[in-house]
């Protein structure tokens, strides 16, 4: 159980978000009680959560992910998909792939249109210097920052075949820039190749929310029993619902992990919030607690019983994520390799612990992502596109400069509880992908370009057959000196100036069956309680209270009106940001005058006998006066 009976704020799950306004909010006044309800464990100086290279250990570890399993799609030919979100202290920063990409400008601008003041490029920026530490020496202090708790590097080494990717995307790719020194993160610039991680480059360790805003906090106790902190982490619990009086939130129903078999429940605990709920449970979370909490449209709630409080029809709507499609190739035997350490192989780890240990560097500092890039096409690639593509490039991408092509998927999907008391049934769930005739053109020119290059690697050997398309035999697409089989891999690279591969009809038709078979998650689910006006769908305003209820927010990712151009934890991180600065301001944090008087109060208390303590009333009356509600 926890320490106190009611607490200040009660955050609904404590992932990236959470932990960084949580941190924050202790920092600026560590006499708030706060309690954090986190659906997982705590990833502390676990090495399948701070050695980066282990990451695809976390992927498979069941206890650190929910997995969300859609509905069968017909855009993907009757197939469903799994999207696993994070569960653990930390959240998604604590199991990501690590990969730093930021926005674009023009994205953020895009949500401050909506209406949403004060979410536009010229405050988040400054708040997406805030949070970082970037230990790249390139870097414009104009847009990184150098004193933040998030440090962001290349990681501990650069492996010999990401060298290589990289000169061999400069020889041929003549129209994009190759450079690890160049700032492919400063929210405008596309097509250079680069790449940037969350590694802090002094200890070769992940950089996380969890680590970096709550568990170096002095005396803080990871079990809330024992703890002397007013900030208290309650893990392998889940949230059920809000609960309210009047239109008022007041706390949160929650059970325990152990409390749950299949659909039944033991009795669930009440956490009082005398100031504000929090819900950062995540773009699947956060949209499930309201709708178990009779907020959310008519028809979703009256298919699971529920009560409707607070009618919300975008509740759970606007899913959106990004498109993955992993094609392998074979590599040369010297190539430098992660298989070992990917597959969990503890054999594999051990000669590289020590370097790790002492220094931060090796391959255990490392995360095997060499490269990456914001792409948008020349106008002869644009004609490659096809015409399903070129109107959305006329229609979206021609008048922001800063956007990367396959970063903006058009189809936009749904999440729906399925149960109105049971947080660990699974969701209705559709993400919708491939179901807009131009995403699957930008995947599909993609893969192409992707195979282009990687036959041109002195090292590569060829393809694995099952990661790629069916071509007919008789196809040029399918020319053993292009793609070997596992079986005939044997064979080299090409030279740099070989013709490119011509697809034929049939052809693109068999990359269209792939792309249906085998298209993903990227794992940035966002936007299901999106922050717009109530009449477009919104959930919450520009300041994260969900309409009409009093002293409810949500802040994380689900607040997204709108897709990101870049992998989108940075976005995560500056929301964070953002929603402690108007968090502190309803608490009356940020208010320089009640903090004066406050802290003329406490000195005044300090001072005085316990007597004659009743004078100081007046100033607490005064002092909660000011505090704006
Ligand atoms: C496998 C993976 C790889 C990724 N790779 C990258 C990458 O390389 N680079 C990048 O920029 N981004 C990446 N991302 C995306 C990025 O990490 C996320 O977008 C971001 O962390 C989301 O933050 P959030 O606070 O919105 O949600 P989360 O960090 O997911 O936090 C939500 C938390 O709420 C908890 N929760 C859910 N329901 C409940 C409940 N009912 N009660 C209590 N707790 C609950 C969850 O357990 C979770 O810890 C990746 C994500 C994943 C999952």
């Amino acid at each position: 159980m926890p320490l106190f009976d009611r607490y200040d704020v009660v955050f609904a799950g404590g992932g990236t978000v959470a932990c960084i306004i949580a941190g924050r909010l202790t920092q600026a006044d560590p006499s708030l009680k706060i309690l954090i309800i986190e659906a997982g464990s705590h990833s502390f100086n676990l090495h399948h959560h701070v050695q980066p290279a282990r990451y695809l250990n976390s992927l498979g570890e069941g206890h650190t992910f929910s997995h969300h399993t859609s509905v069968r799609s017909e855009a993907l030919d009757g197939r469903s998909v799994c999207v696993p979100s994070a569960c653990c202290v930390g959240g998604g920063s604590a199991v990501n792939f690590l990969m730093y990409t930021r926005a674009s400008a023009s994205d953020y601008d895009d949500w401050e249109k909506l209406g949403n003041a004060g979410w536009g490029s010229s405050s988040l920026i400054p708040l997406s210097r805030k949070v970082e530490t970037y230990q790249i020496p390139s870097g414009s202090p104009s847009v990184h920052g150098l004193t933040g708790p998030i440090k962001v590097s290349h990681g501990g080494h650069e492996t010999n075949i990401g060298k290589e990717f990289l000169e061999t995307a400069g020889q041929y790719d003549k129209e994009r820039r190759t450079s690890l020194s160049a700032d492919i993160n400063d929210f405008e610039t596309i097509n250079v190749y680069g790449v940037s991680l969350y590694i802090d480059s002094q200890t070769g360790k992940r950089s996380d929310t969890a680590h970096h805003f709550v568990y170096n906090l002095e005396n803080f106790d990871l079990d809330p029993n024992e703890s002397k902190h007013n900030l208290h982490v309650l893990t392998n619990h889940r949230v059920v619902k809000v609960i309210f009086q009047n239109n008022r939130a007041i706390g949160v129903e929650y059970v325990s992990h152990e409390d749950v078999s299949g659909q039944t429940q033991s009795q669930p605990r009440i956490a009082y919030a005398s100031r504000l709920v929090v819900l950062s449970s995540g773009a699947f979370g956060s949209p499930a607690i309201l709708e178990r909490s009779g907020i959310g449209s008519a028809k979703c709630l009256a298919e699971v019983d529920v009560r409707q409080i607070v009618d919300l029809p975008g509740v759970g709507e606007n899913y959106n994520d990004h498109n993955r499609c992993f094609a392998p190739y074979l590599a040369s035997e010297d190539s430098d390799c992660l298989d070992g350490i990917f597959s969990g192989d503890e054999e594999a780890v051990k000669p590289h612990l020590k370097e790790w240990e002492e220094g931060g560097s090796g391959l255990l500092a490392h995360n095997s992502i060499d490269a990456g890039i914001k792409l948008r096409p020349t106008s002869e690639e644009l004609e490659e596109l096809g015409p399903a593509f070129k109107q959305l490039w006329e229609d979206f991408y021609v008048g922001a400069p800063d956007k990367p092509v396959a970063a903006y998927p058009q189809a936009v999907g749904y999440t729906h509880i399925t149960s109105a008391t049971n947080p660990w049934a699974p969701l209705r769930f559709d993400p919708k992908y491939l179901s807009h005739p131009a995403d699957i053109s930008i995947l599909k020119w993609c893969y192409k370009r992707g195979r282009e290059l990687a036959r041109r690697m002195r090292s590569y050997r060829g393809e694995i057959a099952a990661g790629h398309p069916k071509f007919h035999s008789t196809s040029s697409a399918s020319d053993s000196s292009t793609t070997a089989s596992i079986d005939s891999f044997r064979s080299g690279p090409v030279d740099m100036d070989a013709p490119k591969i011509v697809y034929s009809t049939e052809d693109d038709k068999a990359i269209d069956d792939y792309l249906k078979a085998t298209v993903g998650t990227t794992w940035h689910s966002l936007g299901t309680c999106a922050m717009r006006s109530r009449e477009s769908g919104g959930v919450v305003d520009s300041r994260l209270n969900v309409y009409g209820l009093v002293n409810l927010k949500v802040a994380d990712l689900s607040i997204a009106p709108l897709n990101v151009g870049a992998n989108t934890n940075n976005t995560a991180l500056v929301i964070g940001e953002k929603a402690f600065l108007l968090i502190a301001e309803d608490l009356g944090l940020n208010d320089p005058l009640a903090k004066l008087l406050k802290k003329a109060i406490e000195m005044k208390i300090k001072s005085m006998p316990v007597s004659s303590l009743s004078s100081v009333k007046v100033d607490v009356e005064v002092f909660n006066f000011i505090k704006p509600s």
